[in-house]
Parts: C-alpha cells; structure tokens; sequence
C-alpha cells in the first residue's frame, strides 16, 4: 500500500495555521512548528503533533527529523530573515518538497534563487480574486492560473438560461471551456454538451482572461 504522504508547517499564524488544520481535516498527518510556546500550547489539540522549535536552528530541525516529510510547508509571515533562513535550512537539509510563503514579489524571487518548489503570496492571491468578486456580480470565485488564464465559477447569465451548452457555443464564442455545471447539490463533470441551463446553475470555466470577462459581460 501507498505510504500517506507527511506535512510539516512551520509558523503558525494565521495562514499556517489555516493549512495545518486543513491538511489535518482532510486526514493527513501533520506536524506543526512554532518557535511561540503560547502558539503551540494553542495549537496542541488541532493536529497530530505541534513542537517549540527555531525553525532557523539547523540542529533543532534536524533533531525533528524534517528531512522524512515529503512537503514542509514556511509560513513565517512578518519576519522575512526567519523564512528565508528556514527555507535555506530546509534546502541544505535536503527536503525534498518546499512550499514558502512570500510578502512580495522580492521575497519570493529569492526564495525562488534558495531553491523553494512553490512560492506562494497568499495576501495577492486573495486580493485578485476578492477583486475579481467585486467587479462581476456573476463571478463568485477567481483562480488565477497564469497571468492570462484563470478558472471562474460564475452564475448562469440570463440570456443562456434555456439553451443547451452547445447552443450557447461558449468555446466557439469565448475560447473558454465549461468544465462543470453546479445544480443545486448536484456537479455535472463534464458537462453533455445537450445538456440545458437552468436558473440557478453555477458554471464553473476555464480559459483566458479575456473570454472570461466576455461571458461575465452577459447579463
Ligand atoms: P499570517 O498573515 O498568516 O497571520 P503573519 O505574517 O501574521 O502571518 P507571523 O505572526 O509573522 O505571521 O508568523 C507566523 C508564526 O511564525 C508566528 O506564530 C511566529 O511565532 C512563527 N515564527 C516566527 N519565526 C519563527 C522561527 N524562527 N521558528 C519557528 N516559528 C517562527
Ligand atoms: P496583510 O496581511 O494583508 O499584509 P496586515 O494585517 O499586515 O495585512 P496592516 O499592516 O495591519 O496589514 O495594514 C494594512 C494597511 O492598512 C497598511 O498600509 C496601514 O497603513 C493601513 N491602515 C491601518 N490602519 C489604518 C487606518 N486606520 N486608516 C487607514 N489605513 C490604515
Ligand atoms: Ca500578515
């Protein structure tokens, strides 16, 4: 059988703490790193394990036996030093999956240089698509997946309620794909293209940005 991959997060704020508790939820095991004994005292009936640790301390690292974990996940926020310098660790360690949290595109840049798997900007992330909330009232949720490609859930607009998704030509039209409907409790993946709108579907798309915006432009 498949080993069950192990998480680690190291800061626990609110961002590493909304991540551990997810991965937890969702049944994995997770150990949880912060240097704030009040955090971890906080922490200690959320996850499988939580530890004191200075997670720029290579030894105390080392001693927790972080190289196992096959994704460790920095969520250091305010203090730029203590994440980068736990990344650095982390790479000379040998991890073999690193996730770090980055405050700007800077930061990121040189935690993309130490050699981080994923850099992550969870303040700009949200941003855009709280952003992309306000502007449509169609669009209930945003993903960016390039600069100039993204997945949106949208209502059904008006005009398509109806018609079937090949009446409605959104690939031909759009160059955008329906790759789910959402009824009520029900989630059509993929879609039949006979299949017909109705009042309260959620169409959830992908493709560019500017097909996009054209179907969020019909009412
Ligand atoms: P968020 O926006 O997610 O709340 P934040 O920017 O407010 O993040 P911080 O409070 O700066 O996050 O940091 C998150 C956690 O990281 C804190 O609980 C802090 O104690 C912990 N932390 C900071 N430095 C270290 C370190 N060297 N080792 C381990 N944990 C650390
Ligand atoms: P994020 O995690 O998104 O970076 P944060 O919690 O770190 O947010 P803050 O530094 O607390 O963010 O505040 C964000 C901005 O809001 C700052 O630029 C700050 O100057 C501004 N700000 C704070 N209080 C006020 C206020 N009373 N009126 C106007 N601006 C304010
Ligand atoms: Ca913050």
């Amino acid at each position: 059988m498949k080993q069950e991959k192990q998480y680690a997060v190291i800061g626990l704020g609110r961002f590493g703490t909304s991540v551990a508790k997810t991965l937890h939820k969702m049944g994995y095991e997770v150990l949880a790193i912060d240097s704030n004994e009040d955090k971890v005292q906080e922490f200690s009936n959320e996850v499988t394990h939580v530890v004191q640790a200075d997670s720029t301390d290579e030894a105390a690292l080392t001693a927790l036996g972080i190289r196992n974990f096959d994704v460790v996940v920095v969520a250091i926020g305010e203090d730029v030093q203590a994440n980068v310098l736990t990344t650095l660790q982390l790479k000379e360690i040998g991890v073999s999956y690193i996730v770090a949290k980055a405050r700007d595109a800077l930061h990121g840049k040189m935690l993309q240089k130490i050699g981080a798997d994923r850099v992550i900007y969870p303040e700009r992330d949200m941003g855009q698509r709280v952003a992309y909330n306000l502007v449509s009232s169609n669009v209930l949720d945003y993903i960016e997946l390039s600069p100039d490609l993204g997945i949106v859930e949208v209502a059904i607009p008006q005009i398509l309620i109806g018609k079937t998704l090949a009446e409605a030509n959104l690939r031909a039209k759009y160059e955008i794909n329906v790759v789910a409907i959402k009824r009520e409790e029900q989630l059509m993946v993929p879609p039949l293209p006979s299949e017909k709108f109705t009042k309260h579907d959620i169409l959830v798309v992908v493709g560019g940005i500017k097909g996009i915006q054209g179907l969020e432009e019909l009412t």
